[in-house]
């Protein structure tokens, strides 16, 4: 098997075989660019290195036959005393992995060649400078002597000399250098061979051991990259970016990396070779000023960045070098980039034709989107800053502000005008309006689904959970990390997309829904099959989502707005009153402020479909929790303390998520649902009076089976037509349920029979079926996954094989009934882009997610239906 391609034999197919330094160098040649001849050793030699350790003789015969063709191309031969052929043995991996391998240039120099190269160049400092370098590179690579030592031979001298820049070396010094650097070899028990041959050999084994060096073995390990890919060798003929001010060597991004924008842009500098750019030896130019220093050289630098943009149909990131203004290409390949610069060439490639929107659908990756939703610390800002304690990263974003432990005193600060984080142990629905005004909420307990967290990610804030090495006293008014002491007011800065928390202020670039974004996001809509709504309980979190293409929504939660004061005391006056009697003047009361919610909402939606789900969480959420709480609550109402602590016995639940609550709530006080339905009704009528007609769509939580639904269902639906009736209108509307039980799932057939619509609640039903509390799940999930018990948190990505059979089952038999039945999943995984495409897979209609989720969502809903009719087309 032939295990050496020539540039030219090769092509940017072969990645796999070529590595992709070595197949994009002969895609290169193949097009007619200037890049010097070389050869690539196929990764299929490294597998058979590393089993035999050792080079097969059938590799080491077709390597002097490449390198004969080598010489005859060149005109020049190893080792050759008046034209010697010099060359650089570089790794290259199927998988980009820069600079985790090595690489050594100048190789073929030795004591009698440096002489010969100083003769042909005339130019004695450039050949006993290229001589240096291949001294150090070699001695680290082959032999693992440290670069420090070679770095501290030339700081010496420098230092010595009065030398600010390795420029200032004269010859002299050079040959000095050199013979240094010969002793630290002889002093390792080592030399440096003489021989060209035998140094292209060494170092073909340094690069293929390099595979398994520790960086790259890391680096694999972050990156997901498989450990037996391997790596190719290309020996590639040196030009040189030292041979004087004429010549240089530098990196070019076609575009800028950062923010997408077309233009050239990279760093170089003159007189210097290989890394010297990366390396920070010496400060490199902007590519721009190559404009004016070699305008020529610029000029064809632009073409080729155009033609390999063209070429590749994508961004491309460039290492050229410049040898007495002759440019040359040493490599390309797709440029990495920021999440935003990704969406925008991707949309820039479509409008210039490159590519088409299928592709640039399928070439963002829906997570990163979330990313640049949010604003960002400055880097340089951060660098400057010490990790103080890290949590679950629970809702991206980066924010700073003085910090306050309780949400009283969170909102009092910010109506002082404070910037305000909240810091507590963990959050309850009754810390919303100091959630509302903080730029980012931690809490020590919790995890991602907790209610910090769901509540961060749904207003967009910041969020970071489950710091555990933080201890929260709100009474003391402290917060401590080990013996650090934070106290009210003092500046923190959080990132919620690493979970770090960091002392002090920090600086933040703004970020903005770009045009590019708007783009692609359109798109994304008309390519998926299914919808995306959003979880909205304002009319603040509605218009974040339409600003983001929400289709409507799909999950509005009555009882989050019972949480602000005035609402708290008549749903406190509500719960305590000893009978229906009692319950009439908070429900009056409730209704007017519900209507109003209501008519905002629906006007805001101006037509989209608003789904309301009616009152689903146990009663005492809304009762107070301390002794002077219980004491204002009681004076508020009238009651004796004694009173309403029997009250609040009365209420008390062992096990309150499997208790008094959702439709269970109907069937005990009707009238509470009666009130909502009504509130929604007088919204409707004030929107039909000003001309725009509303169809409501009412969703009851938590239901188990037929008769429940039939039950609560006719109690909505009397209030709906009595009230229609009375006013002489017509009203459509739709009641539907949420599927979050298991038992709702086994009998949907028999649900469906009674409701318009199913919409899966997934945090309760993952919780039901696994038989975890999602509020608890903080002290045995993390072992779960650690030992690889589970594959994901279920309560992030759905469960596939347990919940989602379920939901498959709850599909199949819903619409075995009604097959057009609408069904949607409003949980914490419709945002999440894996299990997205499982809710395609299935048949979900639509899935309604936290605002700032709407647009992972969409895409990967478009990605999902892209690859499943790119399937179905294979299949026929
Ligand atoms: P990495 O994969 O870490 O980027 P490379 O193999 O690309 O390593 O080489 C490191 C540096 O050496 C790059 O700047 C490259 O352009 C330069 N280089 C490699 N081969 C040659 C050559 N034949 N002539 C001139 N410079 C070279
Ligand atoms: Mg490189
Ligand atoms: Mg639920």
């Amino acid at each position: 098997m032939k295990q050496i391609y020539a540039f030219a034999e090769g092509n940017m197919e072969m990645r796999a075989l070529l590595g992709g330094k070595g197949a994009n160098l002969a895609e290169m040649t193949n097009l007619g660019l200037p890049v010097p001849p070389g050869f690539t050793m196929t990764t299929a030699a490294c597998h058979d290195y590393q089993q035999q350790h050792a080079l097969s003789d059938a590799l080491l015969a077709e390597l002097d036959q490449h390198l004969q063709a080598l010489e005859q191309a060149t005109g020049k031969r190893f080792d050759d005393p008046t034209a010697p052929l010099l060359v650089s043995v570089r790794s290259g991996a199927p998988i980009s992995m820069p600079g985790m391998m090595d690489t050594i240039l100048n190789i073929g120099l030795n004591d009698q060649t440096v002489q010969a190269l100083a003769t042909l160049t005339a130019d004695t400092r450039f050949a006993y400078d290229s001589y240096r370098r291949l001294l150090a590179m070699f001695g680290n690579v082959v032999y693992g002597l440290s670069e420090s030592a070679f770095d501290d031979v030339l700081t010496a001298i420098k230092q010595e000399k009065g030398y600010t820049s390795d420029l200032a070396l004269t010859t002299d010094d050079l040959k000095q250098i050199i013979q240094a650097f010969k002793q630290l070899y002889t002093d390792a028990g080592k030399s440096f061979p003489q021989s060209p041959k035998a140094q292209i050999l060494a170092a073909i084994v340094a690069v293929f051991e390099s595979w398994n060096n520790r960086r790259a073995v890391i680096y694999r390990r972050e990156n997901h990259i498989p450990e037996d890919l391997g790596t190719a060798v290309n020996v590639q003929t040196m030009v040189f970016g030292n041979a004087g001010e004429d010549s240089g060597t530098g990196v070019a991004f076609t575009r800028d990396p950062a923010t997408g924008e077309r233009a050239l842009f990279g760093e170089y500098l003159l007189n210097a070779q290989g890394e010297d750019v990366v390396s920070g030896v010496r400060t490199p130019q902007p590519v721009a000023v190559l404009h004016e220093q070699m305008p020529e050289v610029y000029d064809q630098l632009a073409a080729i960045a155009t033609t390999l943009e063209q070429h590749y149909r994508d961004m491309q990131d460039l290492e050229f070098t410049i040898e007495h203004g002759e440019l040359y290409l040493l490599q390309a390949r797709n440029g990495k980039r920021t999440p935003a610069a990704a969406v925008k060439i991707a949309v820039d490639l479509v409008n210039e034709g490159l590519i088409d929107r299928q592709e640039a659908l399928m070439r963002i990756d829906p997570k990163s989107l979330s990313d640049m939703l949010h604003p960002e610390f400055d880097p340089q800002a951060l660098a400057a800053h010490d990790v103080l304690a890290t949590g679950l990263p629970a809702s991206p974003g980066a924010a700073t502000g003085e910090v306050y432990f309780t949400a009283a005193e969170a909102k009092a600060a910010h109506e002082a005008g404070h910037q305000v984080i909240l810091m507590r142990q963990d959050t309850s629905p009754e810390d919303i309006e100091g959630m509302i005004v903080s730029q980012a909420i931690v809490t020590a307990r919790g995890g991602m689904t907790s209610h910090a967290a769901v509540v961060a990610r749904g207003m967009g804030a910041t969020g970071v959970v489950g710091m555990h090495a933080l201890s929260v006293d709100e009474h003391a008014k402290t917060a401590t990390v080990g013996d650090i002491v934070l106290h009210e007011g003092d500046w923190v800065s959080v990132d919620g997309t690493t979970g770090h928390l960091y002392r002090g202020r920090i600086t933040t670039t703004a970020a903005m829904v770009k045009e590019s974004l708007a783009t692609l996001l359109d798109w994304a809509k008309a390519a998926s099959r299914m919808g995306v709504y959003t979880n909205a309980d304002t009319p603040k979190d509605l218009q974040q989502a339409l600003t983001f293409g929400a289709d409507g929504i799909g999950l509005t939660r009555t009882e989050h707005m019972f949480f602000q004061p005035e609402r708290l005391l008549q749903m406190r006056r509500l719960i305590l009153a000893k009978d229906a009697e009692g319950r009439k003047a908070p429900l009056a009361a409730l209704e007017k402020m519900q209507e109003q919610d209501f008519y905002d909402l629906y006007r805001l939606a101006a037509g989209k479909s608003v789904t309301i789900r009616l009152l689903d969480p146990p009663l005492h959420e809304f009762l107070p929790h301390d002794l002077r709480e219980i004491n204002e609550v009681a004076n508020e109402l009238g009651l004796e303390q004694n009173q309403l602590r029997e009250r609040m016995a009365a209420l008390k639940e062992v096990n309150p998520m499997l208790g008094h609550r959702g439709d269970r709530l109907a069937v005990t006080f009707p009238d509470i649902y009666a009130m909502q339905v009504r509130a929604m009704m007088h919204a409707v009528f004030r929107l039909a009076d000003e001309g725009v007609t509303v169809a409501p769509h009412i969703m009851i939580p938590l239901t188990n089976s037929e008769t429940e639904l039939r039950w609560v269902r006719r109690l909505v639906v009397n209030e709906i037509e009595q009230m229609a009736s009375a006013k002489g209108i017509q009203v459509t509307y739709e009641v539907g349920t949420m599927i979050e039980t298991p038992r709702a799932c086994v009998t949907a057939d028999a649900i469906a029979n009674v409701a318009d619509f199913f919409s899966f609640g997934t945090n309760d039903l993952t919780q039901l079926t696994f038989g975890y509390s999602r509020d608890d799940v903080g002290s045995f999930l993390p072992a779960y996954l650690e030992k690889k018990i589970l594959p994901a948190d279920p309560f992030q990505t759905v469960d596939t094989e347990g919940v989602g059979t379920l939901m498959k089952m709850a599909i199949d038999k819903g619409r075995a009934t009604k097959s057009q039945l609408l069904i949607g999943v409003c949980g914490e995984v419709g945002g999440d882009p894996d299990s997205v495409a499982f809710f395609d897979s299935i048949g979900v209609s639509y899935v309604s997610c936290s605002p700032y989720r709407v647009p992972v969502a969409r895409l990967a809903a478009a990605q999902a239906t892209l690859r499943a009719t790119k399937k179905a087309k294979a299949r026929s």
